[in-house]
């Protein structure tokens, strides 16, 4: 861990510096229910020094001012040290938001390969020539947007910060990150990292805080682009917060991903993946599968083989190499899970596996992998991302039913479906209304693979070039080749 990290401080630009307000955020670890670490909280005046840092960054010695080759260097000296630090930011992560420090230790790796392939990538993307007429010559620069706000949730922090940091420096913007108030900790850490690597004053700077702090950034003139990850309520706050200065704005928000099983597909394997995709980081993923369509034939048997695989996952603190899943993030994440399984049940779904907190574990935010039969896909607990372990289960007698219970849905984020047929695959894949399809495996998520949702679940994509000309404005320049007198436009 880098020596300069100050949790009791702020980073702005290129300083260790004392919130304004003396404030700190109380970080409680999810297992116990207790405060294990104190944050610095930023407040406005502090949301003002960081802007002006950026800008000053954008304007100075950072951004256009540096070659790519430059900025590449320093994004794969970061990814170094995240490699280096991965299992002391994975224990600082897994403390925040109750992820099994196995999970955590794998997200930072995964961290480490999207700061290097954007490190990589920073001196591949160019501008192109138009030879729109042969007496001029025209192409375009990819200029950085300028000063980046990137609003992060609490499940993945430096993973999902990885995913923004990545392109907007690897193309010249200054970040200000702002955590989640719920897992400020892994942010500050890595800034201090940041450092260590060398970015100049300003290029990266760490605002902890509470949905103000963000709000305060969404609306900040000096802010050129937000780019959020969170539920889509935040997002179109940010969205009108924004429109000020018509901010550029890039979502990456929930989800409520269908999964659909037809009867001829490998179902060992299906099942397999279900499980995983449904409950794994306690299914506080965007992408979790938290509608399962099974054509009727196969129906009864993979709803009560998933029960089976639910009921056998064990939950327990994140700190026991034994567990599988750890708790809910917070009281109030598991207050939302406990009162779907409750709207379930009253909607009269069945309730195959999970449902109640797990025997002997009084304390904590911990609640049962949770698997229902026979909701209605229109009820609360099938339209509504519930970021809990909770998935419903749900028959389907054709190829067309299925497409069209997947689509009935305002998010559009990730789709899967298993099938023996390449044919149907494909057509089906053509009519899922979502970012990401995948047929026989779930979100194989990849620095490579554009990410992001249609409808609610989105705007823009991160990943891969695409991600990095979000973070650029394209100039257009034009030069005339010609010497001749052009004619007098208002000459007799
Ligand atoms: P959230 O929307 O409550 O908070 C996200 C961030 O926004 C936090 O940092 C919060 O402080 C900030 N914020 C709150 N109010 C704000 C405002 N008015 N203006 C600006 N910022 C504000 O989301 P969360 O509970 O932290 O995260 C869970 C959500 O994130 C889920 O919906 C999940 O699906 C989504 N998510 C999406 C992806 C993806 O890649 N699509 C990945 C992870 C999580």
């Amino acid at each position: 861990m880098s020596e300069s990290v100050r949790f009791d401080r702020l980073f702005i630009g290129g300083e260790w510096v004392a919130p304004h307000s003396g404030a700190q955020i109380s970080s409680i670890d999810p297992s116990t229910e207790e405060v294990w670490t104190q944050v610095a909280m930023a407040d406005a005046v502090d949301v003002e020094a960081a802007v002006s840092a950026a800008r000053a960054a954008v304007e100075g010695k950072w951004g256009r001012a540096t070659s790519p080759t430059q900025r590449g260097a320093l994004l794969a000296k970061l990814a170094e040290l995240v490699r280096r630090d991965a299992k002391r930011l994975a224990e600082i992560e897994s403390r925040d938001n109750g992820k099994p420090l196995k999970d955590t230790v794998g997200e930072m790796a995964r961290a480490g390969d999207w700061l290097n392939f954007f490190a990589g990538a920073a001196d591949k993307l160019n501008g192109e020539q138009i030879p729109y007429h042969p007496d001029m010559l025209a192409y375009t620069r990819l200029e950085p947007v300028g000063v980046v706000a990137a609003i992060m949730p609490w499940n993945s922090p430096i993973l999902l910060a990885s995913w923004k940091l990545g392109p907007a420096l690897a193309t010249g913007n200054a970040v200000i990150l702002k955590p989640s108030e719920y897992t400020p900790t892994s942010m500050v850490a890595l800034a201090a990292l940041a450092e260590e690597a060398g970015f100049p004053p300003g290029a990266v700077n760490v605002l902890p805080g509470g949905g103000d702090v963000g709000a305060m950034l969404a609306a900040h003139p000096g802010v050129n682009k937000v780019s959020f990850t969170g539920s889509q309520g935040t997002a179109t706050r940010i969205m009108q917060a924004a429109a000020g200065n018509l901010k550029r704005c890039a979502f990456e928000c929930g989800g409520k991903s269908p999964f659909i099983v037809f009867a001829d597909a490998d179902l060992e394997r299906a099942l397999r993946i279900a499980v995983g995709s449904a409950f794994r980081s306690t299914g506080q993923s965007c992408s979790a599968a938290s509608r399962i369509f099974v054509e009727r034939p196969v129906y009864e048997q993979f709803a009560a083989s998933l029960a089976e695989r639910a009921s056998r996952i064990r939950v327990g603190s994140q700190f026991d190499p034994l567990t599988h899943i750890g708790p809910q993030t917070s009281q109030m994440q598991l207050d939302k899970t406990q009162s779907y399984i409750a709207l379930g049940l009253e909607a009269g779904a069945e309730l195959l596996a999970g449902g109640k907190r797990p025997d002997g574990l009084e304390r904590g935010y911990y609640i049962e992998p949770t698997v229902f039969a026979g909701a209605d896909n229109r009820s609360r607990l099938a339209q509504e991302e519930i970021f809990g372990p909770v998935t419903a289960v749900m028959p389907f007698d054709s190829e067309d039913e299925a497409i069209s219970l997947a689509n009935d849905t305002s998010y559009g984020l990730v789709g899967g479906l298993w099938t023996s047929d390449v044919t149907r695959a494909h057509r089906v894949a053509a009519r899922i209304d979502s970012g990401l399809v995948s047929v026989n495996t779930f979100r194989p998520v990849h620095y490579m693979l554009p990410y992001g949702g249609y409808k609610l679940s989105g705007l823009g994509r991160e990943n891969g070039f695409e991600a990095m000309r979000a973070f650029t404005e394209t100039k257009a320049v034009v030069v005339d080749l010609t010497t001749a007198m052009p004619a007098d436009p208002f000459g007799d």
